[in-house]
């Protein structure tokens, strides 16, 4: 099978990893296979997210947004209310009774923020399989107190002190220690991102945020909503609370990537948001590359998939920048790039501001403090509702909750009270 052509999603996706990898994928491909239809593992599965992560998880009607915003009817997938706190729970969950399967007891993962670190730290606790994270020096000295959770369920978290000391590097000694420990070791991935089959396998896992909803919607309303509203990083949270709606037409999607600075500063991670860099003078960014933006998204490979890459005007990767850790990558999940080829689904952002903004709003509101990266997808909620008729219905997914994030909350919100 030419690899190019395995789990593509249109252009996007493939497999591009080393040679010495090729095994790995294809035994975690058909190991996957096996699952995916298997009875006692999907059983086994269905009860930890029932009785150790919390599954279902509410849909909540936000009765005072609704009003305050006075448009459609607000509801939220409550991810935050997970053991952890977010989304992440389910494929950690999932991939770890996978690589148990598979004979495999001994895990690496990589972490920004740390919430996926915790996750694979958790699921790897409670399963009894040996997990080492790496994360950058940088990421350790700003996620402290994620740190210390995953120490304390077991964990060998490793210091990556190479390049900008952050996610990608991270990803690339995780990747390093996966191709020397093959035998032994499964890769725990985040996301929807890297080789095939990582980003079907994610999303699959995340299913279960659309597939909940979906029953809970109808039960609520007698019938689906008119918009899907999620926030954006690698696009896992996203595409699981999309998938299970692909199909009904009239549901639309628009994921919520952060805009950090604002996209004319460079400081983002909005690869949808920017114009794809074209040789020479950028109509788009003025003459001669001068007021170009920054950073410009193109079509690129980056740990193993092909996707929209946000790329220095020279072909480097980009520093990005957002408030919330979890949204600062700069590539993102293949499939997003393909629906939103298709015009299934829409991308806009929403900047660092306007997050810390919904963050207010939301907490005033409904007593719920949301995580920054959720945040963003509730600050397009602030922007759509009132332009929508008080028949239509709105899911938001809230990816995670915010406690993570009260230190920077806390800061930034100061800045305007003194
Ligand atoms: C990691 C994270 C995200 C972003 O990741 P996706 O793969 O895009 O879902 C969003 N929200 C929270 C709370 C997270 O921890």
């Amino acid at each position: 099978m030419n690899p190019l052509s395995k789990g593509k999603f249109g252009p996007y996706g493939g497999q591009f990893v080393p040679e010495t990898l090729m095994p790995a994928l294809a035994e975690l491909e058909t190991a996957y296979e096996a699952v995916k239809n298997d009875p006692k593992f999907q059983a086994e599965f269905q009860h930890l997210l029932k009785t150790y992560v919390g599954r279902p998880t509410p849909l909540t009607y936000a009765g005072r947004l609704t009003a305050h915003l006075g448009g459609a009817k607000i509801y939220l997938k409550r991810e935050d209310l997970t053991h952890t706190g977010a989304h992440k729970i389910n494929n950690a969950l999932g991939q770890a009774l996978l690589a148990k399967r598979m004979g495999k007891r001994r895990i690496v993962a990589e972490t920004g923020a740390g919430q996926h670190g915790v996750g694979s730290a958790t699921a790897c606790a409670l399963l009894g399989l040996e997990c080492i994270v790496y994360m950058g020096e940088v990421d350790m000295a700003r996620q402290q107190p994620n740190v210390f959770r995953m120490r304390l369920t077991g964990t060998e978290v490793r210091p990556v002190s190479s390049g900008s000391r952050t996610l990608k590097d991270a990803i690339n000694e995780a990747i390093r220690d996966w191709v020397t420990n093959v035998r032994t070791t499964h890769y725990l991935l985040g996301s929807v991102l890297g080789p095939h089959p990582y980003p079907t396998m994610v999303r699959d896992f995340q299913s279960v945020i659309g597939q909940e909803a979906r029953v809970q919607i109808l039960e609520a309303e007698g019938r689906l909503p008119d918009l899907l509203l999620a926030c954006v990083g690698g696009g896992s949270n996203a595409m699981g609370l999309f998938y299970p709606f692909l199909e009904d037409k009239s549901v639309d999607m628009l994921g919520v990537e952060a805009g950090g600075s604002g996209i004319e500063t460079g400081k983002h991670a909005a690869r949808f948001a920017t114009p794809p860099l074209t040789p020479g003078p950028s109509p788009q960014w003025g003459e001669g590359g001068e007021g170009r933006s920054l950073v410009e998204a193109r079509l690129g490979v980056l740990h193993g998939t092909k996707s929209f890459v946000l790329q220095t005007p020279d072909g480097q990767i980009a520093e990005t920048h957002s408030i919330s850790a979890g949204l600062d990558y700069p590539s993102v999940g293949p499939e997003h790039a393909w629906l939103r080829d298709q015009e299934r689904a829409g991308y806009t952002y929403a900047t660092d501001a306007e997050a810390l903004a919904a963050v207010k709003v939301l907490s005033e509101m409904e007593g719920i403090i949301p995580a920054l990266e959720s945040a963003h997808a509730i600050a397009e909620v602030i922007k759509r509702a009132p332009t929508m008729s008080k028949n239509s219905v709105i899911i938001v997914n809230l990816s995670g909750r915010g406690d993570k994030d009260l230190d920077t909350i806390m800061r930034e919100l100061g800045k305007d009270n003194s």
